[in-house]
């Protein structure tokens, strides 16, 4: 098919042919919704995951069944694409890529094989979504965490596994465009969460399993809430919709080519404190207890937004109680359709 007409005045044309990977899962989907929403006509949504157990399903969105660890899905996948989104991964909380460290190596096959596809396919925008994980732990020990620069990431002392493998993934990014001119785009996220996330099943993130959490003690009469950790630990956490918008932003910021940047919010809290915020949302107060034994992850971590406000003059903006509302009323309608044997997102 002969590519389309690129760019337009106002940005990106509409009838490009955009591929997003891992679009049966949260960003992915979210990512998806929002082309639709601005426009875009040709948007092909890939994952491996049968569609019914996609998280979203876009009306008017091509979706395709691959597993792209496959050179061969990954050619197919990117066929006519101009602009490809890579958010495919196996990952999850804490409580995943501590565990299953292996799982979280292998999705080098899935940047590998992606990103080698779309530059033979040709394609003009090759985004990338890495992690704040990348970032040396020996910085992060502290509770009261200075809050990470993208210069942070090196000498590399990455999360084992998921870390490490976001990492190399950046380099392959990072020498597409040296060596061989296509430009690609890096994003490091910051705990992510909103409405179409994970909230059950042990793939789950902080904000959603406080929220569902929270959620079961009212519905159960329990009037107790444990807590993986002592609550101490610190975190950053950003909106669904900051992060798409974000994405988007990034990708078409010649500024940026190559150059991994923070994508996350700089308002830091405690475990502790995100339950205080969710019990205050469903109106209770439950008695906490803390199981010191569960995954943690490092001690605090914060991103610093001085880069990203300076080349987009923009950050992440949704406050955390704000985002929590939407998040938390979601995980409600979830929770119940699930209690009454529907299906749900899981
Ligand atoms: P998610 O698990 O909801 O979505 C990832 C999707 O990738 C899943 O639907 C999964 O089925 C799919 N996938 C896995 N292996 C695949 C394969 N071999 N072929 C095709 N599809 C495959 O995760 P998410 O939260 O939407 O994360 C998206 C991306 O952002 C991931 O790369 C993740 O590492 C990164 N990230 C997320 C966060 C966060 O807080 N959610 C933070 C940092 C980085």
């Amino acid at each position: 098919m002969p590519k389309a007409n690129v760019k337009t005045a106002a940005g990106p044309a509409k009838d490009i042919q955009i591929v997003i990977a891992g679009a049966g899962g949260f960003i992915g989907g979210s990512l998806a919704a929002y082309f639709k929403a601005q426009g875009f006509t040709r948007i092909r949504a890939v994952d491996k995951k049968p569609l019914s157990d996609w998280y979203q399903r876009v009306p008017g969105v091509e979706c395709l069944c691959l597993d792209l660890s496959q050179e061969a899905n990954c050619k197919r996948a990117v066929e006519g694409a101009i602009e490809v989104y890579q958010l495919a991964a196996d990952m999850g909380g804490m409580g995943f890529i501590e565990r299953f460290r292996i799982e979280c190596l292998r999705s080098v096959l899935i940047n590998t094989h992606m990103i080698e596809s779309a530059y033979k396919a040709g394609c003009r925008r090759y985004f990338y979504s890495s992690s704040a994980c990348v970032y040396n732990t020996d910085l992060q020990k502290d509770p009261k965490v200075r809050a990470l620069k993208e210069s942070d990431a090196y000498p590399a002392m990455s999360e084992r596994g998921y870390g490490w493998e976001k990492l190399i993934s950046e380099m392959f990014c990072q020498e597409y465009w040296a060596e061989r001119g296509m430009k690609t785009f890096i994003a490091r996220f910051h705990n992510v969460y909103g409405p179409w996330g994970t909230w059950t099943g042990g793939r789950e993130k902080a904000p959603a399993a406080i929220c569902r959490k929270v959620i079961e003690a009212i519905d159960t009469g329990s009037g107790r809430i444990e807590i993986w950790g002592d609550g101490t630990r610190t975190r950053s956490f950003m909106y669904i919709d900051d992060c798409v918008k974000g994405i988007d932003r990034i990708t078409h910021t010649d500024a940026l080519i190559a150059t991994p940047i923070n994508l996350g919010t700089s308002e830091l809290v405690s475990i502790n404190e995100l339950v205080t915020i969710v019990e205050g949302i469903a109106g209770v107060k439950l008695r906490r207890s803390y199981d010191l034994d569960a995954p943690k992850g490092v001690g605090g971590r914060n991103s610093d937004n001085t880069f990203i406000r300076k080349v987009l003059g923009w950050e992440p903006d949704t406050p955390l109680r704000t985002g929590l509302k939407k998040t938390h009323a979601w995980i409600k309608s979830q929770y119940e359709l699930k209690k009454a044997g529907k299906k749900t997102v899981d």
